[in-house]
């Protein structure tokens, strides 16, 4: 049995809803409601992290217990945890949606390691909360499966992102839509322990904005900024500007970091937007397969288009532009919300030509590589051209002697790759040129493009597999990804498998290149 250290401070510091119970509510003045866990018929463990139980102090032995299995699928506490729906709002889509909360998440508690790092845990898909609207607080395998092992995919990439201790299957049915046709059908039902320093979200400072709440507000602000920016100091207004423009920068970081991997969230409401800066709340998100900046793989977005890859940067600007909004009772003027807001331009525009010297093995970027960057993109897209393949094959080219050999696999249409041919080798011509101005060593240059271009992501439709599998009863498509999906930047042999294009067939099935939010 592990001895955690339980240091729950959100439900310790910041106020509570007074009523117990599932009654759906709005709850006002209070941050968190508790609630417990609604227990599972069949708990059975199907994947863990060996890092974040390791991390978090649990050894393999517990992991394996049946005990593992009854906490993690929600029927059984340790000692010390002290479960709760957190109370937050968002714009959804562009639009405010009043209060939502965790409708389908209860934390458990914040475990302090011995390490002395601060870790919640959080169950998604234990059950109803006070904020389920009408929903049923349960996830099904597939969605609970994508989350598993996206986040730890991204971990490993070095995106910073919410981790995944546990996926458990529930051993219940959990009905679900999954088309929006009126054809609801039973699936399995599946629950994942997420973990991260704070689940905090920009929604958890709009909603009490929204009600004028500014005490609470403040409040919260006080309590974020103490327990998950330590680093700052000072006091009121000048201490929460330079905490906003640092949510501002990381906010920045993170996006750089997926626009670098081809990673596209899908619901980049402000309530799925982390204060730390973590990529949180992985629903309908998709990996750029050939390269498109006007792809989704949100069914729900399918028509505007609203979270397209291309156009996430802008988003997480509009985003932080809410958040300033939310948080400008707490200013005698919005001057240091809008500086903030230009750190996240200066941030993001600076990480942007980290990654194009990074991702073309450059020592720096010039103004000119800006341009050879996008040139480059507008091939790819009009070319078809999967993004991780070409980066990765781009490394080989011999600069001496450049030709389009090492991507040859990187190409989805044969017709289009014919026509693109001569606009790519004179592209290529180029980039050698460039290439051989830099003052980087051949060496040097492999090695940069090799840590800045995975070879393996998590590819939709691996996951898709994986999630079939798991789905007749066999986990260990889970258990194999994981492994792969731990070392992306490496050549594994044996696995080319897993870094290869998208198959014809995924093109446009479900769960491959479309989702829905049907979780
Ligand atoms: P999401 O799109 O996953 O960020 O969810 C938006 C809101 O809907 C959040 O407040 C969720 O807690 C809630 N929600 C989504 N799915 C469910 C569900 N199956 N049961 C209860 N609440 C849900
Ligand atoms: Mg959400």
């Amino acid at each position: 049995m592990p001895d955690l250290q339980f240091d729950n401070t959100f439900v310790r510091e910041l106020p509570g809803d007074p009523e117990q119970g599932l009654r759906l509510r709005q709850v006002e003045g209070a941050l968190h409601s508790s609630v417990q866990p609604t227990p599972v018929a069949a708990p059975r463990l199907l994947a863990h992290s060996t890092e974040m139980a390791a991390r978090l102090g649990f050894s393999e032995d517990f992991v394996a217990s049946p005990r593992f299995a009854e906490v993690f699928g929600g029927n059984a506490l340790l000692d010390g945890m002290q479960p709760y729906a957190a109370n937050y709002g968002g714009h959804q889509f562009g639009h405010w949606a009043g209060q939502l909360g965790d409708g389908r998440a209860i934390s458990l508690g914040e475990v302090i390691n011995t390490a002395g790092e601060r870790w919640e845990l959080q169950l998604k898909g234990a059950g109803l909360t006070p904020y389920s609207r009408g929903a049923d607080g349960r996830a099904v395998l597939r969605s609970s499966v994508r989350e598993f092992l996206c986040s730890e995919a991204m971990h490993h990439l070095g995106v910073p992102t919410t981790r995944a201790l546990s996926l458990v299957d529930t051993g219940e049915p959990v009905l679900r839509d999954m088309f929006y046709d009126g054809h609801a059908a039973p699936e399995p039902g599946a629950i994942v322990c997420r973990v991260a320093p704070s689940f905090i979200r920009f929604g958890n400072f709009e909603l009490p904005a929204s009600r004028g709440d500014v005490g609470l507000l403040q409040q919260l602000v006080e309590f974020t900024i103490r327990r998950d920016f330590p680093e700052l100091a000072g006091q009121g207004e000048v201490l929460y500007a330079e905490w906003f423009a640092q949510v501002c920068e990381r906010t920045a970081t993170m996006l750089a970091h997926w626009m670098r991997v081809g990673f596209v969230h899908g619901v980049m409401n402000t309530d799925n937007m982390s204060i730390l800066g973590l990529t949180i709340d992985y629903g309908p998100y998709g990996w750029i397969d050939n390269f498109d900046p006007d792809w989704t793989p949100n069914t729900t977005d399918a028509q505007r288009r609203r979270y397209r890859f291309g156009q996430q940067p802008n988003v997480a600007w509009w985003n932080l532009s809410r958040l300033a909004g939310a948080l400008a009772p707490l200013f005698a003027d919005v001057t240091p919300l809008q500086a903030g807001l230009d750190r996240y331009a200066q941030a993001y525009a600076a990480a942007d030509r980290a990654n194009i010297a990074a991702k073309l093995g450059l020592a720096e970027c010039r103004d000119a590589d800006v341009a050879l960057m996008q040139q480059l993109h507008e091939l790819m897209s009009t070319a078809e051209i999967d993004m991780t393949l070409w980066f990765r094959a781009l490394a080989e080219v011999d600069p001496q002697a450049p030709t389009l050999e090492p991507m040859h696999e990187a190409f989805y249409d044969e017709a289009k790759r014919r026509e693109a041919e001569p606009a790519l080798a004179d592209w290529l011509a180029r980039y050698a040129v460039r290439v051989t101005d830099d003052r980087w060593s051949e060496s040097e240059r492999r090695a940069c493009m090799r840590a800045a271009n995975p070879r393996y992501v998590l590819r939709n439709y691996l996951a898709q597999q994986a999630i079939d599998q798991a789905t007749q009863g066999d986990p260990s498509g889970i258990h194999e990804l994981l492994a792969v999906l731990r070392h992306p930047y490496d050549d594994q042999p044996g696995r080319e498998a897993f870094a290869r294009k998208r198959p014809d067939w995924a093109r446009h099935k479900a769960g491959c290149s479309m989702l829905s939010c049907s979780s």
